[in-house]
């Protein structure tokens, strides 16, 4: 499949970032329920993007949005969410740096 310009939201964000977000932030964290480190990001396969998940608030005439992106807990299915804007203002704060990879690192360079 080609590199589609598809309308996407401004907070959309792949699993693989949002990942790189968890492992930034919160590392290691134990499910608050029962205790597991082990947890699956919501998205899709299809995409590899993380679904943003949307909660409609209102107190007032206008509803407003909050935009998130969860995972599960393997063992209970305990659900986390992380404010969408956050993980995206991270990503784009820390983009992949694939450049490295690519490059020989030398002694020199670790001084
Ligand atoms: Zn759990």
């Amino acid at each position: 499949m080609s590199e589609e310009q598809k309308k996407v939201h401004k907070f959309s964000t792949t699993m693989d970032d949002f990942v790189r977000f968890l492992v930034a932030k919160t590392d290691d964290s134990k499910c608050p329920g029962c205790g597991s480190k082990s947890w699956t990001v919501i998205g899709s396969d299809e995409t590899q993007m993380a679904y943003r998940m949307v909660t409609p608030m209102r107190d007032g005439p206008t509803p407003t949005y909050l935009n998130f992106f969860g995972i599960y807990c393997n063992e209970c299915g305990f659900v986390r969410q992380h404010v969408a804007r956050k993980v995206k203002q991270w990503v784009d704060e820390n983009p992949v740096q694939e450049q490295l990879e690519l490059e020989e690192i030398s002694d020199d360079d670790l001084e």
